[in-house]
This record gives C-alpha cells, structure tokens and sequence, in this order.
C-alpha cells in the first residue's frame, strides 16, 4: 500500500492519513510503522482533497497595540515565533459552533483571533518578494492562550509552552485557495464573545506582514508543504469562560464560530 493510497483509504473513511513515518521508516528498513497515527487535516473549500499539516507555526505580537497590551515595545523589534503540535488543529465547519472544551490547569484562557496562511511549498532563506509563492490557501483561526501558565512561565524565564500548544488550541476553519480568494494584505479582523465587538482591526495593520514572516521563518527553520503560518492577533485579547461563544470574522472568509464547553 503506497502512501496516496493510505491518504485517499483516509480521507475516504474520515479517519485522517497516515503519518509520514510510515513512509519514511519502510524508505529506511523495510518495515512499516507499529500502528497507525493519524495526519491531522484540514478541508479545502471547493476540493475533495485534505490539505495536511505538517507543523503550526505562530508569530508572537505582530500588531503594535497588542505587543503593548502584553508589555514590550513593538517597535518592530524582530519577529519572534513559536510552535504549536499539529494535532492543536481543531476544525471547524463554516455555519456550524464548534464545541471547543476548556483546558485543564487555566483559570485565564484567552482567545486570539488571527489570519492563518497555509503553504503548499517550503523552502530555506525565502526572499520576501517570492514568499507568497509558498501560499496554497488561507484559513481563520484562534491561537487559544492559557494566558496566566504563558505568564507564569515567561516570569520564571521558563518555556511558555504549556500555555500555548496543549491540545486543541487551535479552532480554524477550512482553507481557502489563493485561487480563489488571493491574499490577505489588508481588510477587516474581528471578534465578538456572546454577540460583543472584543478585537476589531485590520489586518494591514500587522507590523510583518506574510510574506516578511514566511521570508524570516524561513531564516530559522526549512519550511515545508503542509505548515501552517498564525500571523498574529490584534489587540483587545481576553478571557471566555464555558458557555461563552466566540465568533471570528476576517474579510473574504467565513464567520468561524466556536462555543467554549
Ligand atoms: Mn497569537
């Protein structure tokens, strides 16, 4: 059984793909992997096809008003970037509220909404003017943050992982083809908890932009098909409580709509 044929038996029978590992281990000895784990996925609107994900990268405060709010100078120091697992994705439909549980261990969690650009192509040391050419799609998310362990760690000068890449901490909506909704350098960002405007932006207001952040990622890791790029929050970030429901709008994609349970 080749690869595209555990990827098409997958998708066919929703159980997400078979990890890369299993390719790669039978490539190295022969063998095949001691059970399967499953490819995180996203839908492509307008495809059959699963866009898969190979690493969650986030960019740290890259809207100014929001780096104050969280205390330093956004006087377009270098960005800064951090990782979540690929399996924080949790998708969720355009017209459904997806039931997204509150983490253990957080008495703040915050919401984060933000623009997610998905790439199709990888590559090392990617100038700006061709990083775009690395797009396949956008997407909405929220960078859900257990904001007081993120503090609390970044205090003890300790790892802010814990508060930021647990398990679902990434609600997003489907990916949208360059194709067919070109690239997002401007326009609205909102969103709203039980109705009431929290962030309201735009997203020309981003101090790098997509193509500067996938150009200095690029400078730090090889980029590959199937990362996914979190371009940063506006200001106006707080907290959701269960019960509360989060809707999030970007200009030219659907509302993504999650009730925290
Ligand atoms: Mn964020």
């Amino acid at each position: 059984m080749d690869r595209r044929h555990l990827i098409s038996t997958g998708a066919v029978m929703g159980l997400g793909t078979v990890a890369g590992c299993a390719t790669d281990s039978r490539a190295a000895g022969g063998a095949k992997t001691a059970f399967d784990v499953p490819q995180p996925t996203l839908p492509v609107v307008g495809s059959a096809e699963l866009f898969p994900v190979r690493r969650i990268y986030c960019i740290g405060r890259n809207y100014a008003a929001h780096a104050r709010e969280m205390g330093s100078d956004p006087n377009r120091e270098p960005p800064f970037f951090f990782q979540k697992p690929s399996d924080a994705v949790q998708f969720v439909a355009p017209g459904s509220t997806g039931e997204h549980p509150y983490p253990p261990l957080t008495k703040n969690y915050h919401y984060e909404i933000e623009l997610v650009a998905a790439l199709h192509r990888g590559g090392r040391n990617v100038p700006p003017e061709q990083a775009l050419d690395l797009v396949y799609g956008y997407a909405i998310g929220l960078d859900m943050t257990r904001r007081d362990l993120q503090r609390a760690m970044g205090d003890e000068k300790k790892p802010w992982e814990i508060g930021k890449s647990f398990d679902r901490s990434a609600p997003i909506g489907p990916i949208h083809r360059v194709a067919q909704v070109g690239h997002f350098t401007q326009g609205s960002i909102t969103l709203k908890v039980n109705g009431q405007l929290k962030q309201n932006a735009d997203l020309k207001q981003m101090i790098w932009s997509v193509a500067e952040q996938i150009s200095k990622l690029s400078q730090a890791f090889e980029l590959k098909p199937g990362d996914i790029i979190f371009s940063g929050t506006p200001e106006n970030v707080g907290p959701v409580v269960p019960g509360d429901v989060m809707q999030g709008e970007i200009a030219g994609l659907p509302l993504l709509s999650v009730r925290v349970v």
